[in-house]
């Protein structure tokens, strides 16, 4: 694989970059950033603005790709315009948006990139508004590739999907990791090759079919998986308690019966219960988890302990929260609503994204959902193998 980093020396200014990123970032989120209310700056912002800055630096004219949302059409609520401001903002020079169709209409804005100066920067309109993006569409990825010089890959979020963007553009241009997929690997990796243990899983959210295969993947290596959220519900079903109408995977209770053998699967011993649904840990359980957690070397975690949305059952994800900030484990973040409620309740020790890294080394907090927990259930990612093929350099 070649690296971004490997380009430290090199004159790019005549070169142009597709720089491939996640800004699948919801309005609610937008809004939330906006009014400072969640983070001050999303993390899916935050995470490739290193690539930008060490591009344009260079010389090399930008042009960012990203999709956003599920459209089926063209559809406004899914535009990627309103990122070509914030992006002006963050990076003190204009960005300039296209809506491209590859039709002919499209050719002065083909000629405008070319023509532009040295370090120009270009959003493009979200690519699943265009139908050759979701099929890794060969002849797509070759009209994107002939925008540019070369590629970059630093999207690691959405480097789990065969699109054409990700996947099939690695055909036809020179192709890089950014500095932050290069981050994102270098950490996981970390956990994958050799982690120190005790290593402690925690794993909550909505779906344990989400997550089954990282605990398949560590059932040998880790030592505890501290399980919570709506996995533990699915848990608790297959051993028989009674859950109500909590929120479970009906289909998952012959698998969760299964491993729950395994003494190393530790589930809650109390909850919040409301109208009959479990909605978080119980204190007792927050108590035992941090206890856990406190002599843990290495931590993984995905997934929030009860229903976040409702702040009267946040107070599991929070101990959870504190216990990792006081421990000194190396310690993996990933999933949108973990990363976001992490940061919430993070926000008493370190209010900002970059702060909290800087005093808390320890930390990693993954751009990653669904990527994540495929690379730590050992699954190669189709971006990653794209890359790792390329054998094209600049
Ligand atoms: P992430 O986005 O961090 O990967 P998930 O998507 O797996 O996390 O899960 C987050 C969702 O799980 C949240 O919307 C939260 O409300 C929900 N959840 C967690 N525990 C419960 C519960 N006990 N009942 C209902 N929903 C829950
Ligand atoms: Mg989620």
């Amino acid at each position: 694989m070649k690296y971004l980093t490997s380009l430290k020396n090199k004159d790019l200014s005549k070169e142009i970059c597709l720089l491939r990123v996640d800004f699948n970032i919801t309005n609610a989120e937008l809004s939330g950033m906006m009014r400072r209310t969640t983070w001050k700056l999303h993390p899916r912002l935050a995470a490739v603005l290193p690539t930008i800055k060490f591009l344009i630096k260079r010389g090399a004219k930008v042009i960012i790709l990203s999709h956003r949302g599920r459209p089926e059409i063209k559809q406004k609520e899914f535009s990627l315009k309103l990122f070509a401001k914030i992006l002006s903002k963050l990076l003190n020079k204009p960005v300039q948006f296209i809506d491209f169709n590859f039709g002919t209409s499209d050719v002065l804005k083909l000629t405008s990139i070319k023509n532009s100066p040295s370090s120009s920067v270009f959003l493009l309109e979200n690519l699943r508004f265009l139908p050759g993006e979701d099929k890794n569409d060969k002849k797509f990825a070759k009209q994107l590739a002939s925008l540019a010089t070369f590629y970059i890959n630093d999207a690691f979020s959405i480097s789990h999907r065969k699109n054409a963007s990700i996947v099939a553009i690695t055909k036809f241009l020179p192709s890089y990791v950014g500095l932050s997929l290069e981050n994102e690997i270098k950490n996981l990796s970390r956990i994958m090759k050799n982690p120190k243990r005790p290593l402690v899983i925690i794993l909550g959210g909505a779906k344990i079919s989400d997550k089954i295969g990282v605990i398949k993947n560590f059932l040998e290596r880790a030592d505890y998986f501290l399980i919570g959220g709506g996995v533990a519900n699915t848990f608790l079903a297959a051993q028989g308690l009674p859950i109500g109408d909590s929120l479970y995977e009906k289909e998952m209770i012959p698998t969760a019966k299964k491993l729950s053998k395994s003494p190393k699967i530790i589930l809650p011993i109390d909850s919040m219960v409301k109208k009959g649904k479990i909605l978080d840990i119980g204190p007792k359980t927050a108590k035992k988890y941090a206890e856990i957690i406190k002599n843990a070397k290495t931590i993984i975690w995905n997934g929030p302990m009860g229903y976040i949305e409702d702040k009267r059952f946040i107070k599991g994800t929070e101990a959870i929260t504190k216990a990792i900030m006081k421990s000194r484990a190396f310690s993996v973040i990933g999933g949108g609503e973990t990363t976001a409620a992490f940061q919430a309740a993070a926000r008493n020790y370190a209010d900002k994204y970059t702060e909290l890294r800087r005093k808390y080394p320890h930390l990693f907090l993954s751009t990653g959902g669904g990527a994540m927990l495929e690379y730590l259930a050992g699954k190669k990612l189709s971006g990653i193998v794209a890359l790792q093929r390329n054998i094209k350099k600049l």
